[in-house]
């Protein structure tokens, strides 16, 4: 019997072993796939001009992962060396704390939860097993643990007189790197809106009212009713602007798109989208809300993935920006890649100049393409983060 028990032991130990120190590792490659593998071949005159640009992308799920930011990695999208050679100057790192089984972009309802297997698999603190708020404090604290670690290299934006500080810097020490936190999905706040300001001081500066889902605050553009701005959702906007932090509408229902452009008093983004044009898809803009985006001022993420492009090659990608350009303006256009969000993207961070020579192929101007990689998103950032 002691014997029978011993082994019992023994298999439970192998096994927690196995769950915890392998599977995660196995999940992330199997769910953050590439086209093709890295080295990614792109022309010296692309290539020279990418090392030109200042390069800011508006979503990275990376901080889901069990990856250490500051490690290289052969698996997913991104990690810091990856991002730095792809020369990103600012990643904005967004926390998922929900996300359904059977997620689609048709219509996926709330209920059931892989975030949950993931923060136990990947052994998260006890705290975040059960509260959507703590996912979202621990992935910030992740990532500020990683840029204390870094000796400099990774800096975590909170105001504009950061994002001005390391500008300068970067200017004579190109391997910087900046991250701003952000978040898909505010059934983060636990259903309490005094959770945004604890949020808010955890360096959280984006946000996005709805994820794949339905909920509290409104619609989603995959979820089931994809309704508007609720009561609730009207007030944390509110919130949201008087903070400084940007309202992120990816994944929002189009009512929900039109309720917060209504009432909004700064620049929005869309963090990572497509657009229906080039692909018909519900998770994508159509040219009406593309142009009222415009208006508003506010910066649209084209996304690299291929259920929002409707293909997986970079000339794919191009040809999304090409339209949103023509429709929005080029003022109101960057980079949503959505590396590490368990979609398939043609190349890993240290791809992009592929993407770079791509829009030279389209015919974008060096100018043009300077605003599309990185300077549109700059704009944005100096007028909506608190000045500090
Ligand atoms: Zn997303």
């Amino acid at each position: 019997m002691k014997r029978a028990l011993l082994i019992l032991a023994i298999v439970l130990v192998v096994a927690a072993i196995a769950f915890f120190g392998f599977a995660p590792g196995y999940v992330d490659r199997d769910m953050n796939p590439v086209g093709k593998p890295p080295p990614y071949e792109a022309s010296e005159v692309a290539r020279d001009f990418h090392q030109s640009l200042f390069v800011a992308d508006l979503h990275d799920d990376l901080l889901l992962w069990k990856r250490d930011p500051l490690k290289r990695y052969d698996r997913g999208h991104t990690d810091v060396p990856r991002l730095v050679e792809g020369n990103v100057g600012l990643q904005v790192f967004s926390a998922v704390t929900k996300s359904p089984w059977g997620q689609n972009y048709e219509l996926t309802e709330d209920g059931s939860d892989s975030v949950t297997l993931l923060a136990v698999g990947q052994a998260w603190p006890v705290r975040t097993w059960t509260s959507q708020k703590e996912r979202a404090l621990y992935q910030a604290e992740k990532l500020h643990a990683a840029a204390e670690r870094s000796a400099g290299m990774l800096v975590v934006l909170r105001t504009r007189a950061d994002l001005e500080q390391f500008l300068a810097q970067r200017e004579t020490e190109p391997d910087l790197l900046a991250g701003l936190l952000a978040i898909e999905g505010l059934h983060a706040l636990d259903r309490e809106i005094d959770n945004l300001d604890v949020l808010y001081e955890a360096g959280y500066r984006m946000m996005a009212p709805t994820h794949l889902f339905d909920n509290e605050l409104g619609g989603s553009n995959t979820g089931v009713e994809r309704g508007g701005l609720t009561a609730f959702g009207r007030r944390v906007v509110r919130r949201m602007e008087e903070l400084g932090i940007i309202v992120d509408l990816a994944h929002a229902s189009d009512q929900v798109v039109e309720d917060v452009l209504d009432g909004a008093t700064r620049p929005v983004v869309v963090s990572h989208t497509g657009v229906q044009a080039t692909c018909e898809t519900k998770r994508n803009l159509n040219d009406h809300l593309l142009r009222r985006i415009a208006e508003n001022g506010g910066v649209i993420g084209v996304g690299f993935w291929d259920t929002v492009l409707c293909g997986d090659s970079p000339a794919d990608i191009a040809r999304a920006m090409r339209h949103t350009v023509a429709v929005a303006g080029i003022d109101h256009v960057g980079l949503g890649s959505d590396f590490d969000g368990t979609v398939r993207v043609p190349f890993d961070a240290t791809g992009l100049a592929q993407l770079t020579e791509a829009l030279l192929k389209e015919g974008f101007t060096e100018m043009e393409i300077r605003q599309i990689m990185g300077e549109n998103v700059l704009r944005l950032l100096r007028a909506t983060l608190p000045a500090g």
